[in-house]
């Protein structure tokens, strides 16, 4: 079976004759063959993507808090998929918090991630998922979490199509591995890229830069049409300008940290130019990693 794209639906609808009863149908179906959730501001404004099949259909990231994650749940019920299988594409809170609201929704979904990333979620997640949720009024949080199973796999199978997982690259983490899905032409970069908003910069404040760039340029080269960063509003791209995007915001981090002498300093020539971009809650964190007290 063949993943939707416009093609495919064309193609099926010719062959059957009867592409005026088939296309309501689809209608659901977005011509890519995915379906974006981009969260609202409080949920730092994630994607999680949806990967059609024509019955069952893959997640891509699992959201931060569980009002969104609530609302992503209800945008899978609505494609009239099942949803066999979620993957967390790295360790940040705000791509698997989520995950147990996903799961009682779709208990028949399995949850994974690439082995290493697996491996230190087992030790950091409970942790985590105290300290964010304890920090906040009840139910902004699930109130519990899951670690998902460990997935060895360099791909995921949807009906047969092969979704590629990237093996781990740096970006605002060590590790992270985007999804490339060739049968439909794009690439889900997660937070290797991201537009319109700012970046998460207090992990690599002290290793620099360098990795995560390269990253992007090996992501540019496999030259997907759609391109799904990790982080945007809802209206902006999803192609490969998400690349540019990125690689000024990490231009202007660098210029304006080495024209300062202090955390002030930096805070304000960082936000020159940058006050419409959304995700602010990243500045102060990156800004204190740069410049620790
Ligand atoms: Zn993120």
């Amino acid at each position: 079976m063949e993943l939707l794209n416009r093609r495919t639906l064309l193609k099926t609808a010719a062959a059957s004759g009867a592409a005026a009863a088939l296309l309501p149908s689809l209608a659901h179906a977005s011509a890519s063959g995915t379906e974006l959730f981009t969260s609202d501001e409080a949920g730092l404004l994630v994607d999680s993507t949806v990967i059609l099949g024509e019955k069952s259909a893959v997640l891509i990231d699992a959201q931060f808090t569980a009002g969104n994650a609530g609302l992503l749940a209800d945008m899978i019920a609505a494609t009239g998929r099942t949803l066999e299988s979620i993957l967390i594409t790295h360790i940040h809170p705000d791509h698997i918090l989520g995950l147990p609201v996903l799961l009682d929704r779709f208990p028949q979904a399995k949850a994974y991630a690439q082995t290493d990333i697996q491996g230190i979620l087992s030790q950091i997640l409970g942790g985590m998922h105290g300290q964010i949720a304890g920090a906040a009024p009840a139910g902004v949080f699930a109130d519990r979490f899951v670690v998902p199973e460990a997935l060895s796999a360099d791909h995921i199978l949807l009906e047969g199509e092969r979704i590629e997982i990237l093996p781990p690259m740096a970006g605002d983490t060590a590790l992270i591995t985007p999804v490339h899905i060739p049968s439909l032409n794009t690439l889900i970069a997660t937070d290797i890229a991201y537009i319109d908003t700012h970046l998460w910069m207090e992990e690599v404040a002290a290793s620099g830069t360098d990795a995560w760039r390269a990253s992007v340029e090996t992501l540019r080269a496999i030259g997907a049409k759609t391109v799904i960063p990790g982080h945007r509003k809802t209206a902006s791209p999803n192609d490969a300008s998400v690349f540019d995007a990125t690689i000024a915001y990490l231009d202007h981090w660098e210029k304006a940290r080495a024209a300062s002498a202090n955390a002030e300093e930096f805070r304000a020539k960082l936000l020159v130019g940058t006050e419409d971009l959304g995700f602010a809650f990243a500045i102060d964190r990156g800004v204190a990693a740069a410049f620790p007290a």
